[in-house]
Formats: C-alpha cells, structure tokens, sequence
C-alpha cells in the first residue's frame, strides 16, 4: 500500500527541487501517493494567504509532509508560513543532521553532528511590539526605564516545558541513533531567567541519562569559535530557537553549504521535513540550485516511516554522485542542473 504524504513545493526554487525530489524518491520503490498542497508567495497572490487552511488540513490528516522552501518578505508583509506551520502544527523540535561527504568542498573532514532546534517559543514566539505601540510604552514603563523610548520590542519566552520537551527530544535521538554526548547551548551568563531555564531544565532531563549519555554545556559565543576550531569534540547540540536558528547555517557551513542540509521539523505526531535552506529566490526557474538538502530531508522521512532499507541505499546514491563528481551542481563544483543532479541520484538507485 502506497504512503500518503504531503507534499508542499513552496516557492522561488521550492517546486523545481520539489519536482525532482518526489522523482527520487519514486525511484528508491517505496510507493508514495503525495498529496499537493500549496503555500508560499504564488498561492498568497492567489488566495490572499500564504498559508491555506487546506495545506494545515492536509499536513494534519496525512501526519507527514515533504516541503520545499518558502519566502519570507523582510520587514513587512506577512509572517514566515515556515515558523506559522511549526508554531501550528506545535512541531516543536527541528533536527538538522550535518554531515560530510566525500567530494563537497570544505574545510573540514568526518563531521556528524546534529543540532536539536526549539521550534516554538524564545524570539520567534511572534510576540512583537511596534514602536511607540501602548504596549511597547506600558513595557517601557515597566522595565523602569532599561528599555529607551521610542523602541520597538520582541519578547522572549523560554518555558520549563518546552525546555524539557526539547532536552529529552534530544537525549531520546542521541540514544536512538547511537550518539554519545549532548550539549545544551545558551547564554545564561546573560539572560539568567530565560536561559538559566533551559540550563536548570536541562540539567535535570539530564541525570536520566546518566551513564548512557554524557551531558555538557556551552555558552552560544563560545559554541560558535569552538565549532570552527574543533567542531568534531560535538556531537549532538540542543539549543532554544533563535541559537539554534544561527547555528544551523554555520553547521551547514562546516559540511560544505546549504545545498547539502537537510532538516526535519518533528512534533508529538507530525513531521515536516524540509532543507535548512530558503527559497533562493534569485535562482527560480532556472534548473540551478542544488537538490541534496531536499533529497537528504526525503531520505530523514523515509527513516521516519520506517522505510529504513531504502533511506540507506538514497544516501548511498546521492554520496556515490557527490564523490564522483560528473553530474554535481555549481555549488559543489559541477555544470549539471537541478533535474540533471537529481537523475544522477536516480540512474545510482536502479
Ligand atoms: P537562501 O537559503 O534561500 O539562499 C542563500 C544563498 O544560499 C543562495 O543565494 C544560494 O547562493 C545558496 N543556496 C541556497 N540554497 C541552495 C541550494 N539548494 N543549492 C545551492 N545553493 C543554495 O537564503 P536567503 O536568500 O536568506 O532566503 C531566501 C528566502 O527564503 C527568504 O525569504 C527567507 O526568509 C526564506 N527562507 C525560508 C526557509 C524555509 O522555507 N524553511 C529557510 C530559510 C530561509
């Protein structure tokens, strides 16, 4: 019997990776009946919302949906759908595994990582207030004057449950997939209500995995000098939302780019996958950007469902092609196109 899957092109290069993705996928055998659903910027002019009810609908009775990336106007416009459909669907831990491989261009070497993301609470909570606002004045007031006039303010809720949703999140993957250490990430020395919650919290969920996982932490500064000079000292990395945000892309920086991060937004029941990276507007529409990430999130599902035989073999292609080197896009140093990459994957799976 076929899964049914949704399944979101997005936007800007979105539907082009889509595309090819759901191609590579059909190529690994497991039988999949994707259901389409759109959101992103082309639907928004369409039906007056990036985000329809019935693309929500869809993800919530299917469970599980494959989503290309989506636009985010800066500054004004509508809210990210990325962080609505998170905040929504209360898809609350985001994994990105890092990993190299052979033939993408790096400074580095036998990196696997994986950061833990809160999806849900700290800074991209939504909760914002515009300058000179009643509520930005009454927090003013309140703040005895910390904040100067005329600002503008985001507030940051950090909760013990989320905390702990996420910690043990992270502790459950590093066990399930055979990892040794968890390092709890954030500023604490500064934000001590906030942060000193997740670390409080953490440190708890922790001492149920004494002895079976090994627990620490670093401060977000510090974190960043000590993944670019020793970023093989990590292993699994939980972090609150907006840490966790920054340190993706530089983790994906570590293993040679966005082109080859792939992500999963999990919940109690749902799960989402999709690249770290955006919807690389400046390159829509022209067979160009590079399929990996979105290919290696379909190959996060197939685990996710069980299809683990055929998750294997989609990473195998997909490092065999990067390896070789014949048929890579500009990213990685080759000619070859999207489509063109993708049928590399697919001539390696038959
Ligand atoms: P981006 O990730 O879209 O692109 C930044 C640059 O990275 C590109 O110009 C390109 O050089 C490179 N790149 C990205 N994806 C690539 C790929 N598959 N192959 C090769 N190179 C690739 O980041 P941006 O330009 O900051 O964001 C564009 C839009 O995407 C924004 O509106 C942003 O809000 C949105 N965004 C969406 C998601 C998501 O859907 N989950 C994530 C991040 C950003």
């Amino acid at each position: 019997m076929a899964y049914r899957i949704t399944l979101i092109p997005g936007d800007g290069t979105g539907p082009e990776l889509a595309e090819v993705t759901a191609k590579v996928v059909e190529a690994t055998g497991v039988k999949i009946d994707w259901e389409i659903a759109q959101s992103g910027v082309d639907i928004m002019e369409k039906e007056g919302t990036p985000l329809p009810q019935s693309t929500l609908d869809s993800i919530k009775k299917n469970k599980i949906a494959l989503k290309g990336p989506i636009t985010t106007p800066i500054g004004s416009g509508f809210r990210s759908v990325n962080v609505a459909i998170r905040k929504e669907l209360d898809l609350f831990s985001c994994v990105r595994p890092c990993k190299t491989y052979i033939g993408v261009k790096s400074k580095y070497e036998n990196i696997d990582l994986a950061i833990v993301r809160e999806n849900t609470e700290d800074l991209y909570a939504g909760v914002e207030y515009v300058q000179n606002s009643p509520e930005a004045l009454e927090i003013i007031k309140l703040s005895q004057n910390k904040i100067r006039e005329n600002s503008a303010i985001s507030i940051k809720p950090i909760s013990a449950f989320g905390s702990e949703r996420i910690v043990r999140y992270a502790f459950e993957y590093a066990l399930r997939c055979g990892r040794r250490k968890v390092t709890a990430v954030s500023k604490a020395n500064i934000m001590k209500y906030t942060d000193g919650l997740f670390y409080k919290t953490a440190r708890e969920v922790a001492k149920d995995y004494e002895g079976k996982i090994e627990y620490e932490e670093r401060l977000i500064d510090n974190m960043c000098m000590q993944l670019v000079q020793k970023p093989h000292f990590y292993d699994v990395i939980v972090l609150p939302n907006l840490y966790g945000d920054i340190l993706s892309d530089l983790c994906a920086g570590l293993v040679g780019g966005l082109g080859v991060a792939p992500g999963a937004n999990m919940g109690k029941d749902i799960a989402v996958f999709e690249a770290v990276h955006g919807s690389a507007p400046k390159y829509k529409g022209l067979n160009k950007v590079n399929p990996t990430a979105l290919i290696l999130s379909a190959k996060l599902m197939l685990e996710h469902i069980g299809e683990t035989s055929a998750a294997f073999r989609l990473e195998k292609a997909v490092a065999d092609v990067i390896a070789e080197k014949k048929r890579t896009t500009y990213d990685l140093g080759g000619v070859a196109g999207t489509k063109e990459m993708a049928q590399a994957i697919i001539d390696k799976l038959k």
